[in-house]
């Protein structure tokens, strides 16, 4: 409903799915898989999402139960599961209900060094089946060198280039002050030493996920911070396929979103990245293989990991592309070789056709709409749903679903259903 309050853009929500009390009851009585399919899609609905995200599989509920880490095939000291066993059931559910976006995983161990194992193993996990792993910046950290800190950039790209499968988004770390969120309270309680000022919040919403907010300064000179920065930029450089790679920096938990001009110009501008590179500390410069990628992304390039890669993903048909029948969301640039300055002011931007920016200033104001899935699922869920609720949640089911008339507002909202694929069977 936030999202809906936010004009100018089209929203999607990803519900998060894999720490929550009834799906790890689930899991753990063994249901019908067919009922957990249900499961998925009810809370979908009710939700109005467009895909389904799972956090730290298992670790938000594991840490409720004082377990501090949780890696992929280790147990749920309560409900017995194993996050391995979380993310295959999820990613299974989704593909067989239709749904285009696969299973969008923030996995274990966030932030962890030696965690690239982990993340190699997540990517052997899934078995063929379609996964997109976010933030994949945070999941590549090795235990080599002097400081027992290392870019797994390298390993991770060489697996991910050969499993089509899988496609990523890398949260580049950006210097300066931001603020990070997230619903990995596990991991953000770990990093609340090193908040930037000396605050945070953990807190835990309905028994049923959780919710971190860490104040964050990256900073150049710091060995950490600069090999974070290198590896997100290794990432990019070393994946190949533009397609299944996304542009973002996990606003705000790598920097904020309106970073992003910078970071296209640090991946289209060789020279300029180099110059970079000799400011950050030098141990993790001197460490990193960065001065030897030559590569330099194409506006072609650009083009199809910030727009048309993601459209595709999400399962958009008519965004991402200027052929008939599309939205005319249209970006319009002034050719700069300073590719910040560029991509920081666009000459035009345009709304499913409508003007709405001229020369960086608001011409219009339109609220954009939200896309949704709506996967088939047997309505006979909602009696044991139903039981659940009243028993356990401080709101009743039929309030807890989020209903049309209160994304339209009145005719302010606009809700766009995407097609979900047939089932195969
Ligand atoms: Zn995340």
């Amino acid at each position: 409903m936030e999202m809906g309050d936010t004009p100018m853009v089209d929203k999607g929500a990803f519900v998060m799915l894999g720490s929550d009390d009834y799906f790890l009851r689930q899991l753990a009585q063994k249901q019908d898989f067919e009922r957990i399919k249900d499961y998925v899609a009810w809370t979908m609905h009710a939700a109005q999402a467009i895909a389904v995200k799972v956090v730290n599989p298992g670790g938000i509920s594991a840490f409720k139960f004082n377990q501090r880490k949780l890696d992929l095939d280790e147990e749920h000291a309560y409900y017995h599961v194993t996050p391995r066993q979380i993310i295959l059931t999820l990613a299974r559910a989704l593909k067989e209900l239709g749904v285009t976006h696969p299973l969008h995983i923030h996995g274990c161990n966030l932030g962890i060094p030696g965690n690239v194992e982990t993340t190699l193993e997540t990517i052997r996990a899934a078995e063929g089946l379609p996964i997109h792993l976010t933030h994949i910046q945070f999941h590549s950290y090795g235990t080599e060198g002097d400081r027992k800190f290392s870019s797994g950039a390298a390993r991770i790209a060489e697996l991910l280039n050969k499993s089509p499968n899988i496609s990523i988004d890398v949260g580049q770390v950006l210097f300066g002050q931001t603020c990070t969120a997230s619903g990995d309270s596990m991991r953000q309680y770990a990093i609340s030493r090193s908040a930037h000022p000396k605050k945070s919040v953990i807190m835990d919403i309905e028994c049923d996920s959780g919710c971190g907010v860490v104040p964050m300064r990256y900073r150049d000179k710091s060995f950490v911070n600069a090999l974070q920065w290198v590896i997100g930029l290794e990432t990019f450089l070393l994946f190949e396929d533009p397609w299944r790679i996304f542009l973002t920096t996990d606003h705000p938990n790598g920097a904020p979103f309106y970073f992003y001009p910078h970071l296209i110009r640090l991946l289209m501008d060789r020279s300029f990245r180099n110059d970079m590179l000799e400011k950050i500390q030098p141990d993790a410069a001197a460490q990193s293989i960065l001065k030897s990628l030559t590569r330099e992304y194409t506006l072609d390039e650009i083009a199809i990991m910030t727009r048309a890669g993601p459209a595709r993903s999400l399962g958009l048909k008519d965004r991402g592309h200027l052929g008939v029948g599309a939205a005319a969301d249209i970006t319009v640039y002034e050719d700069n070789a300073d590719r910040e300055a560029m991509f920081a002011t666009p000459e035009l931007v345009f709304k499913n056709g409508e003007l709405i920016v001229r020369k960086g200033k608001i011409v219009k104001v339109v609220q954009g709409a939200t896309h949704v899935a709506r996967p088939d699922f047997d309505r006979s869920i909602e009696k044991p749903l139903d039981d659940y609720f009243t028993r356990y949640h401080t709101v009743r089911m039929e309030n807890f679903k989020l209903g049309d008339d209160e994304i339209l507002d009145n005719g302010r909202g606009q809700i766009v259903v995407q097609p979900t694929r047939a089932r195969a069977s």
